[in-house]
């Protein structure tokens, strides 16, 4: 992780983002590593971007699994369902993931039986390895059961409700995304299957929110440039599908995070809910400094 800064005088939070980039340190150290995730030049093990996305997928699960998330936040997370769609490789955690839900809810005793790991390039007893790991699913001898995470989610979220109501379609969003961003931090573990595509989704709002650290109210409006900063390195083509993808321009997909794009000013628009998502993001940023210059 980046290293510890020592202390200083400055009061970062009001301080411009120029001055709170160097009270982080960041200017003051010569790269010397090479970012695990995105091979980018950093200090410690990943670079500044990497390591809050990191931070992100962290505080959100700490907050879904251990807290007491705001309703405001359920809408802002629920954006995050789905975006391993234009991943093509590695959908298959998050669709394996997505059947075990379905396999446990049609049928609560019984084994899961499923199919999407069949259908991949990742070979099956890995898929299963790495849900496994993140207690979507348990081995029971042969059998595939549900795992802890998945009983808990079936029970807290999607019991007691017809399919049919909004309810159930709002909690089920909720509970995607959380296996989501668990599939993600279990990959991220494992050097083998780094989820680019979705590392830079949150790259890009790791850059935004960084930008705007130091604003009382950050904007919806996510610069290009920032957009470019998060995928760098990365794929074009990917790029492309990816903001196809999340502006709802490919079939079967829906907007996500962002509602336009206003190519005059080449900046994406972010959904008002993500606001309230950036701003969480951005204070617990704030608190974790605080922390660390003690
Ligand atoms: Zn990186």
């Amino acid at each position: 992780m980046v290293p510890q800064e020592s202390n200083t005088s400055h009061n970062h939070a009001t301080s411009g983002s120029k001055d709170w980039g160097q009270y982080r340190g960041w200017s003051r150290h010569a790269y010397t590593r090479k970012c695990k995730l995105c091979g980018g030049p950093a200090y410690g093990e990943y670079c500044r971007l990497c390591d809050y996305t990191l931070f992100q997928i962290d505080e959100i699960l700490r907050l879904y699994l251990e807290g007491t998330p705001p309703e405001a936040m359920d809408k802002a997370i629920a954006e995050f369902d789905r975006i391993y769609f234009s991943n093509l490789r590695l959908r298959v955690f998050y669709n394996t993931a997505c059947e075990a839900v379905y396999c446990a809810m049609m049928n609560p005793n019984s084994p899961l039986t499923l199919f999407e790991p069949n259908f991949s390039t990742v070979p099956e007893p890995k898929v299963l390895a790495i849900l496994e790991e993140s207690g979507i699913v348990s081995r029971e001898g042969e059998s595939v059961i549900a795992g802890p995470l998945l009983k808990k989610l079936i029970r807290l979220r999607l019991t007691g409700y017809l399919f049919t109501s909004e309810d159930f379609s709002k909690q089920l969003g909720i509970v995607y995304a959380i296996l989501t961003l668990t599939v993600t931090r279990t990959l991220l573990k494992h050097e083998e299957f780094i989820p680019q595509i979705v590392v830079g989704i949150f790259r890009v709002i790791s850059a935004h929110v960084f930008r705007n650290v130091s604003s009382t109210s950050i904007p919806r409006e996510i610069p290009r440039s920032t957009w470019d900063t998060g995928f760098k390195g990365i794929n074009p083509r990917e790029e492309a599908h990816v903001e196809w993808d999340l502006l709802g321009l490919t079939p079967n997909t829906n907007p996500r995070i962002f509602e336009n794009y206003d190519s005059e000013k080449e900046q994406f628009v972010s959904k008002e809910c993500m606001i309230y998502y950036y701003e969480y993001i951005r204070d617990r940023l704030r608190e974790r400094e605080i922390e660390r210059s003690r």
